[in-house]
């Protein structure tokens, strides 16, 4: 038996897969702290306590996202583009496009055929197509972001949201909110303005079918729809396994397979 583990800290949320002889068995998931080395502990003990394992099972630990060099335990970390993209291929062979939506960027990678990497967006300056802005604008409108996406399919035309930069936004929206405009409608006019910016930055790189969607935003049903729309396309799904650990689970599945490489003269990847 092999295990191995990924620990992807994200500027929002924290996460770790353990995968036994290639297979994901446990995860975890916990927000990101102002301590990035103690919540990345934190989160790999809480998954490796669902897989049962001592933490002396674990042959290889890789560590991604924004806090990657913090995961003291790591035996080596790797970037989020790379582990998004092996985690998609891994739930769904034929992704092609993987679009990655997190509390603080956009990415959206390109794949090759063989299901490697050929080329990449990415949008982390502004706050307009990331989760941070549905964050800010469920606090506006007093909703739990989780609930943001439902609404979506409720009855009414969405409203025009005009502002491009999250902070006007949020003083439209409040004046929607005012205006007496039913909840559901304002809350159409935002998820499409994130799907219109997450769907020009696809644009730039190109589209392929399989597309698919990972991140914590990915969770919203109502994004995912707005998405569909306004890219044309159908987003795929991964079954039972939730899109935030994607990354985390493309970092254990690398793990794994460093582990069964053994050490390499140079450091080089398999
Ligand atoms: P990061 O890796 O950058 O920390 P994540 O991929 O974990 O980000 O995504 C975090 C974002 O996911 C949050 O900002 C929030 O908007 C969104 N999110 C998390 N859980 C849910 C959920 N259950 N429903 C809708 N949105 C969610």
């Amino acid at each position: 038996m092999i295990a191995a583990a990924g620990v992807d800290i994200g500027s929002t949320t924290s996460k770790a897969v353990v995968v036994v002889d290639g297979v994901p068995v446990a995860h975890a998931i916990s927000a990101s702290s102002t301590n990035p080395a103690r919540t990345a502990q934190q989160v790999y003990d809480e998954a490796l306590g669902l897989a049962g394992l001592d933490p002396s099972r674990i042959a290889h630990v890789v560590g991604t996202g924004y806090g990657r060099a913090r995961v003291a335990f790591a035996d080596r970390d790797v970037s989020e583009i790379t582990c998004h993209g092996r985690g998609a291929v891994f739930l769904r062979p034929s992704a092609r496009t993987v679009i990655d939506i997190g509390g603080q960027d956009t990415k959206v990678i390109c794949l090759d055929p063989t299901g490697h990497l050929a080329d990449f967006a990415m949008n982390d300056k502004c706050a307009a197509g990331t989760g941070r802005f549905l964050d800010a604008m469920a606090r506006s409108l007093d909703i739990r972001v989780e609930n943001m996406g439902d609404l979506y399919f409720e009855p009414g035309d969405p409203c025009r949201i005009t502002s491009m930069c999250s902070v006007f936004a949020e003083s439209e929206v409040i004046n929607l909110i005012h205006d007496g405009i039913a909840l559901p409608r304002i809350i159409k006019g935002l998820l499409l303005s994130l799907a219109g910016r997450v769907s020009s930055q696809a644009r730039r790189v190109g589209l392929e079918d399989d597309v698919v969607i990972t991140g914590g935003v990915a969770k919203n049903p109502g994004v995912r729809r707005a998405l569909e729309e306004k890219l044309g396309t159908t987003l795929r799904g991964f079954g039972d396994t939730d899109p935030q650990v994607v990354g985390a689970l493309g970092a254990a599945l690398l793990a794994h397979e460093f582990a069964v490489a053994g050490p390499a003269p140079g450091g080089g990847q398999p």
